[in-house]
Formats: C-alpha cells, structure tokens, sequence
C-alpha cells in the first residue's frame, strides 16, 4: 500500500464545472469509507476529471501559477503510511494546499486513540483546510474546494 501510495500515479487533475476561476489542481488520496464520497463528487459531475495519464503534467513547472495543487485526504491515517503521504505532499509544487476530508482525516476519528492510527493528517502534513463530518457530504467537498481556491488566488495564502 505505501508503495502504491508512494507513487504520483493517484495525483490527478478535476475542476469544477461552472467555477472556471476556482480551477485547483487536484490530488486525491483515499484511505477509508470517506473517499466514497469524493468519488460520489466525481461521479455527480461535482468534480470533473481532466484526461492526463502523467501525474506530472498535473503539477509540472508549466502550470499556470494562479492554480492550486490541493491534496485531498479522505479517511483514516496509520502511522504506517505518514512517510508515503509525505512523499505525495512533497510532490506537489507551489503553491499547494491540503485538504482533510472527514472526521478520521482530521482527527483520527472513532479510532483517535489507536498505536497505529494518526490523530489528525496535521501531525504529518500542513492542514490549509478542515472538513469536518462522518462523512461529510459531496457539497461540502466542493464547497471547502472553492472557498479554497478562492483564497488562495486571490490572496496569495497557500503555502
Ligand atoms: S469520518 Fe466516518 S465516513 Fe469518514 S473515514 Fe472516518 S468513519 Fe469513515
């Protein structure tokens, strides 16, 4: 699994039809049931897949500067995969934003307390935005998605 998670082929690419100026590049990493949901965005057409088969077109120097590679985090983090999740985070070029979708995501959820859970993605990676929820909805996705990209373009606060 942190072989698989270790590798750029999860980082994808979507928008959000109707916000072209909310545009964000997006990378995906599901660990547990939330990512159903952002799988339910993107099958709704909340989110719409762009085609590209290399991960680093998503992210490569000729992207356009005013985009956002945001990491989308949906599910419950082991210790175990801290390092591969590190490894994507790393990958992502400037500016980037990461995005913790649900309770466990945030928080480690019902199972906080856990020796192999993480208690929040914040312990490994920077946190620029919570979605808090078990789970939270598709909307919520999009919503955190544009007030994320909002901010950041327009004030420069990604880091
Ligand atoms: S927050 Fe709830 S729905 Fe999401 S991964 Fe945890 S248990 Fe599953």
């Amino acid at each position: 699994m942190g072989t698989i998670l270790g590798t750029m082929a999860l980082i994808r690419r979507y928008r959000v039809p109707g916000m072209p100026h909310l545009r964000a590049h997006v990378a995906d990493l599901g660990l547990a049931c939330c990512a159903v949901e952002f799988v339910a965005a993107v099958s709704r057409g909340l989110l719409v897949p762009e085609p590209t088969e290399d991960a680093s077109a998503a992210v490569g120097p000729e992207a356009d500067q005013q985009t956002v590679d945001v990491l989308i985090v949906s599910g419950t983090l082991t210790h175990a995969l801290e390092p591969a999740l590190l490894r994507v985070w790393e990958g992502l070029t400037q500016p980037r934003a990461a995005l913790a979708f649900g309770a466990c995501t945030i928080s480690g959820g019902p199972y906080w307390d856990s020796y192999a859970v993480a208690p929040g993605i914040d312990h490994a990676i920077p946190v620029t935005r919570y979605v808090p929820g078990c789970p939270p909805r598709p909307e919520a996705l999009i919503e955190a998605l544009a007030g994320l990209a909002e901010s950041s373009v327009t004030a420069g606060k990604a880091s």
